[in-house]
């Protein structure tokens, strides 16, 4: 049988989910079958600075151009992965900082009367963790805690292939968990989060200062003085694997900072494993047992020892498998 051949026999009864995930440059958009296999994918750019259609209209061109090839017209359900603030009980994008496009806006009832499809709105980390527990590291697991370590600091938390989320959905947002109040003020308005610490973001700040007025000897091949202003966590996280030690002692604070925070996760969710996800989960977990040690000081869960801590196993994809995910809860 053909793919497309394969999909109208099958339509009737088990129509792969189409799933979206919305970003602050692109929206990509798959068929994913129920094993999480993805059957047909497309992207297009996202419209995220003009009216709230145009965007509408991102959205629709991916979304048709998958359904086109698959010769489909109506998906059993659509998923939605988003960044920002997601009621999901109503499908309403409360805000989301790259996608200023929209605000308050109703954007599964959208999808919806466009398709006549059920549809499904998410955060996109609680999205990925979804999918990280139904088809990734998290499969066999009866509670992860997913991470996800980027330019921010996403998570989310399944329990038996279920979000725990909240009434509304928004519920499992840790990366603005503060864990010093006296620390840097933060862009959400909280001092100290661990965003602040962990982040891309943060330990690219935290490079520039030191390499700002690093010597020769100390900043070995990374830029400094003026050039400093240069550096990117890619480029301490390479460094660092190349046996640059600023780089390494950089991300070691990272990981030193990642263990308090999820010290306090442990503590409170007790999950059975942390699954790192995102950019810059590599890095972070070449300090996997150092943050194991971390969390001997830091949590005082007696299953502290026992929680897995284990790499993602998707990387771009998570968001859109996740979306593919939100259909098959309930
Ligand atoms: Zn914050």
């Amino acid at each position: 049988l053909t793919p497309k051949k394969h999909l109208a026999n099958r339509r009737s009864k088990s129509s792969p989910i189409l799933a979206i995930d919305i970003g602050g440059t692109k929206v990509a958009a798959a068929l994913v079958n129920s094993s999480g296999k993805i059957l047909f994918a497309a992207r297009t750019k996202m419209a995220a600075h003009g009216t709230a259609r145009q965007g509408l209209q991102s959205v629709f061109a991916a979304a048709n151009s998958v359904l086109r090839s698959a010769s489909l017209r109506r998906p059993a359900c659509i998923g939605v992965a988003l960044p920002g603030w997601v009621d999901s009980e109503r499908g309403i994008l409360f805000n989301a900082t790259n996608i200023p496009c929209w605000r308050n806006y109703a954007l599964a009832g959208k999808i919806a009367a466009r398709y006549r499809s059920p549809v499904r709105v998410a955060n996109d980390a609680n999205a990925a963790a979804l999918a990280e527990a139904a088809w990734g590291a998290g499969a066999g697991y009866e509670s992860i805690f997913y991470v996800s370590l980027g330019t921010g600091i996403g998570s989310g938390y399944v329990v038996r292939n279920q979000l725990i989320a909240g009434p509304t959905g928004s519920a499992g947002e840790g990366g603005h968990m503060t864990i010093n109040f006296l620390g840097p003020l933060c862009g959400c308005g909280k001092r100290g989060c661990i965003e602040m610490y962990a982040s891309g973001t943060a330990i690219a700040r935290f490079a520039r200062q030191r390499l700002a007025r690093a010597s020769a000897r100390i900043a070995g091949d990374l830029p400094r003085g003026r050039d400093a202003t240069r550096i990117t966590a890619e480029s301490i996280s390479h460094a660092a694997a190349a046996g640059n030690k600023l780089a390494a002692e950089i991300l070691a604070s990272a990981a030193d900072h990642l263990a308090i925070w999820l010290g306090n996760i442990v503590d409170l969710l007790e999950p059975q494993a942390i699954i790192f996800g995102g950019g810059l989960a590599p890095a972070l977990l070449r300090y996997r047992s150092r943050i194991r040690r971390g969390l001997r000081a830091w949590a005082i869960n007696p299953r502290r020892a026992k929680v897995a801590l284990l790499a993602a196993r998707f990387g771009p994809d998570s968001a859109l498998l996740g979306a593919a995910a939100l259909c098959r809860e309930r």
